[in-house]
């Protein structure tokens, strides 16, 4: 009861884990805490695990740690009611050093919070907090359910993931706004690796991933399907204001989508051995609250650190997760861990790469919360699998007809010619 640690470190996902080796590396005596009965028991994502952001904490993790497959190409597909328009890239510089690979987290978050276990962090696991503990507006420590469950420590760092309750409860958020998270739901389907390979063109190691676009009903969301060794993810994440407005649950989503012919082959035979669900912070830059303050710190997706149009999520947490940690350790030796020392962790999300992509899409939310999804997700999907059609097929009327009517359909959807203009307009502004 009472203990005390130099620092206390809540949630073992990507962010919570970078934090906990970083300051045990530096020497500090650091719990991590996490309610599952291990790091990533109960934890989901896509999922694509990248290199870059991982090998500045551990070089050449990839030789040890469990992944699926290199990812080799990356498709994009835009799903007509039974077609599709696709896009993509495969190299084989992605192999060598590798870019990214898939990963079931279940395995990933234990390995990785191993890691930090060897550099000195104390596991406690099985182990909820359930608020923190707080003295003359400081964050001193937490409590815990367990029993005498009172942990106390120079500065908290808070990595509870996208929910985060203790984000809210220090008021440095409110519950997400509908159009600031996405439901996602994901099964995991198991097929022979043979016919995983076949299917996908791949051989041994490699993977493919696949992002897709239209075929949701027209709610902003994305489909995604991804190679593992003998499983294949697929899933969907559909934007929560969406799903009330024209209330569809998930799962009819993603059952929609396992129907559709592009995906329904991908997938023929397999057995779905996992289903779960789980938000995703949508909110971008503008959702971010403030980061530090006298005694703790935020990271990850508990402070909506994802790129969604990347969906880039573990990468931005493993970097805040050790910004925040190299933070601690400069505070430890200055025995400082008042908000204006803390704050060097803010200026350093700032300088990173964390920030400025936030900052280059900060316009995608407005774009998606502006009721434009029937038209982006639906309608401009279609129209584009219809202009593709006609284009292609020979059937005898001269092509100039073809690419009027394809595009007098593409500028009817998106409201005459003004309204693909400010379309066009408005997309641009949203990624730039
Ligand atoms: P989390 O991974 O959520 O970890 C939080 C941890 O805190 C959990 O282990 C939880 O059990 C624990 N916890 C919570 N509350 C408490 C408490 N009170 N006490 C103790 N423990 C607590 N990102 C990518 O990079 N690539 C992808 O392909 C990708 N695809 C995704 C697909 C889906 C369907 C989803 C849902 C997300 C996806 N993401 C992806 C995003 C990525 O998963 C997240 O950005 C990332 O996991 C954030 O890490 P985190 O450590 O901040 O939070």
């Amino acid at each position: 009861a009472d203990e005390r640690f130099d620092a206390i470190v809540v949630g073992a996902g990507p962010a919570g884990t970078a934090a906990a080796y970083t300051m045990a590396k530096g020497g500090l005596k650091v719990a991590l805490i996490e309610r599952g009965e291990f790091p990533g028991a109960k934890n989901i994502f896509g999922g694509v695990l990248y290199r870059k952001q991982l090998e500045d904490l551990l070089p050449e993790f990839w030789k040890e740690a469990p992944l699926e497959r290199t990812i080799v190409e990356q498709r994009l597909w835009l799903l007509g009611e039974d077609s599709a328009v696709t896009f993509g890239h495969r190299n084989s510089k992605f192999v060598d050093p590798p870019n990214c690979w898939t990963g079931l987290r279940v395995k990933f978050d234990q390995w990785f919070a191993s890691k930090a276990e060897q550099a000195g962090a104390i596991p406690i696991y099985e182990t909820v907090v359930t608020e923190l503990l707080r003295e003359n507006g400081r964050v001193v420590g937490v409590r815990t359910d367990r029993e005498d469950g009172d942990l106390r420590a120079n500065v908290v760092v808070i990595a509870d993931g996208v929910n985060s309750l203790l984000g809210k409860s220090l008021g440095v958020h409110r519950e997400w706004r509908p159009d600031e998270v996405s439901l996602a739901v994901k099964e995991v389907i198991a097929l022979p690796k043979q016919t995983i390979q076949d299917r996908f063109n791949v051989e041994g190691n490699e993977g493919v991933t696949i992002e897709i676009v239209g075929h949701m009903f027209g709610m902003a969301g994305l489909g995604f399907l991804y190679t593992n060794q003998e499983t294949l993810s697929l899933g969907v994440g559909v934007m929560v204001s969406d799903l009330r407005k024209k209330r569809i649950k998930p799962y009819e989503v993603l059952e929609a989508l396992k129907r559709h012919p592009m995906v329904a082959r991908l997938i023929e035979g397999g057995e779905v051995k996992e289903y779960s669900g789980h938000l995703i912070p949508e909110g971008g830059l503008n959702s971010m609250p403030p980061l530090a303050g006298d005694g703790w710190m935020i990271c990850g997706d508990a402070a909506q650190m994802v790129n969604a149009v990347h969906r880039e999520g573990t990468n931005l947490a493993v970097t805040s997760g050790r910004l925040a940690g190299e933070t601690a350790i400069s505070a430890h030796a200055k025995g400082d861990f008042s908000s204006a020392t803390l704050g060097e962790y803010t200026k350093a999300v700032r300088g990173s790469f964390i920030y400025q992509d936030l900052k280059k899409y900060r316009g995608v939310h407005g774009l998606l919360a502006a009721g434009e999804s029937e038209k982006l997700f639906d309608q401009l999907p279609q129209a584009l699998n219809d202009a593709a059609y006609e284009m292609m097929l020979v059937d005898g009327v001269p092509k100039k007809v073809k690419q009027k009517a394809a595009v007098g359909h593409l500028r009817e959807v998106a409201g005459g010619n003004m309204g693909l203009l400010r379309l066009a307009l408005k997309g641009w502004r949203a990624m730039n």
